[in-house]
């Protein structure tokens, strides 16, 4: 089965990301990424981008497509229009697929004036944009804008706006999948639920009643086009992340869940 990695980072010349990919088991390399990719049968993959917004910082290798991320400086006093500027410059690329938002480590929700001329630049270049929910990383990151239920505003307020819930708001998934099933535009990905290495019988002994709950919300939502596979690279090793999502989804929604869902919600043409 072909597979698309709908949510992985590029974390470039950080020692913290190559130690949580060698405790992932991985080495934090393109070289290495790119085999292990091949041997798992995934085909392509989609950076949430981080960092800086010039076009120089982001430059990937031919098998990723890539998000230019918006980090809470744009939303800066006067920084807006800018950024707003660069953006654009990104979507006029054919490797740049979308827009990624982090509220909870930015102060403000999704449905706020602010994400406006983002969201009319989806809407212009047809690009999904993609959105942190759920638990942050960091203790000064606040979790009420990260709350899943708060992307329902911004899908009724911008129907023409492809959006994609990342990590299916964990572990608020009542309210996530209340929302992806209400709204056409919204899907999600399922990245994010579990981080190093781990043997499925010893994570499904220890976390039953947590992989019950993933299995019975993400099934609410309905028929599966909506839901795609991601991994949260380099914080978990790939086939054990497979194997989990495999264990999750029924075997009749795997290949749209693992390949389908991604190409056609992201446009990666593969
Ligand atoms: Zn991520």
């Amino acid at each position: 089965m072909k597979i698309i990695d709908a949510h992985m980072h590029d974390y470039q010349n950080s020692p913290y990301f190559d130690q949580i990919a060698r405790d992932a088991g991985h080495e934090n390399s393109e070289e290495h990424l790119r085999q292990v990719y091949r041997q798992l049968g995934i085909v392509g993959g989609v950076v949430m981008g981080n960092g800086g917004l010039s076009l120089q910082e982001h430059c990937y290798p031919d098998f990723l497509h890539y998000c230019i991320g918006l980090d809470s400086s744009c939303f800066a006093d006067g920084r807006l229009p800018d950024c707003a500027d660069l953006v654009e410059a990104h979507l006029q690329r054919q490797n740049c697929v979308g827009i990624k938002l982090y509220p909870g480590y930015s102060y403000y929700y999704v449905f706020d004036k602010v994400y406006d001329p983002f969201y009319r630049l989806a809407q212009k270049y047809q690009k999904p944009v993609a959105i942190h929910t759920g638990d942050t990383s960091m203790e000064t990151a606040i979790l009420k804008y990260a709350h899943p239920l708060t992307l329902d505003e911004a899908a009724v307020r911008w129907p023409k706006v492809q959006f994609v819930m990342c990590h299916f708001g964990n572990p608020w998934l009542t309210d996530a999948a209340e929302v992806v099933a209400k709204n056409p535009n919204v899907a999600a990905d399922l990245s994010g639920w579990a981080v190093g290495r781990f043997s499925l019988g010893d994570f499904a002994d220890q976390y039953s009643g947590y992989l019950q709950q993933l299995r019975t919300w993400t099934g609410y939502v309905g028929d599966y086009s909506q839901l795609m596979f991601g991994t949260d690279w380099p914080l978990v090793n790939l086939s054990d992340y497979i194997d989990l999502i495999r264990y999750l989804i029924p075997e009749r929604a795997q290949e749209q869940v693992f390949f389908e869902n991604a190409n056609r919600i992201w446009a990666l043409g593969l």
